[in-house]
């Protein structure tokens, strides 16, 4: 059987899976980063569809997650999580970076998808320290995985080898 959790380095925009999840901001209308990336590869059928959530639902909270069609994407669907911004530490980071992963896999799950990929979310821009974030990841999604049959797999995407070593180091001592 294929493990559960697979890292995968590279361009998240690329992969063929049914979902990727989209580190925005609480605008939804495009930024820099891997939302930047997302929204040039989907092209601006994504950027209209996140302007009809926007007028419908307002800003998306940090920890919250909004789901929308995929563009040219080869995933069917985008869904947006807001991370927390590190401002040190003792703001909620920690809590609200696993309801940003909880909500986006809840959220797949409630879709049918099976399959799901994630960014690092949190830790470009809004400067979340590498190594706890990836912790918060790999515990996050593993804890989500054992008790519900969806999604199947999820893939962790790191755009650099070195992120992509951190986290199989700890997808490896979970065992
Ligand atoms: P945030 O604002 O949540 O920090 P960023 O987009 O600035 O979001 O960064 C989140 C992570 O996404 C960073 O680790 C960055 O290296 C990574 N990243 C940037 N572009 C891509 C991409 N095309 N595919 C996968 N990961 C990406």
């Amino acid at each position: 059987m294929k493990p559960q959790i697979e890292i995968v380095t590279g361009d998240i925009t690329t992969l063929p899976v049914d979902v990727i999840v989209n580190a925005a901001n609480p605008s939804l209308l495009g930024g820099g980063g891997v939302d930047g990336a997302i929204h040039r590869a989907a092209g601006p059928a994504l950027l209209e569809a996140c302007k009809v959530v926007r007028q419908q639902q307002g800003e998306c909270a940090p920890g919250h997650a909004v789901i929308t069609l995929a563009g040219n994407l080869p995933a069917k669907a985008v869904i947006h999580t807001v991370g927390p911004v590190w401002q040190g530490g003792d703001h909620q980071e920690a809590r609200i970076l696993e309801e940003a992963y909880r909500n986006s896999l809840a959220l797949a799950a409630a879709n049918n998808y099976r399959t799901i990929a994630f960014p690092a979310i949190s830790t470009g821009v809004y400067g979340f320290p590498r190594a706890a974030a990836a912790e918060i990841a790999i515990r996050t999604i593993s804890d989500y995985l054992t008790r519900r049959p969806l999604p199947e797999r999820v893939y962790c995407v790191c755009y650099d080898e070195e992120n992509a070593r951190l986290y199989q180091r700890l997808l490896t001592q979970q065992g």
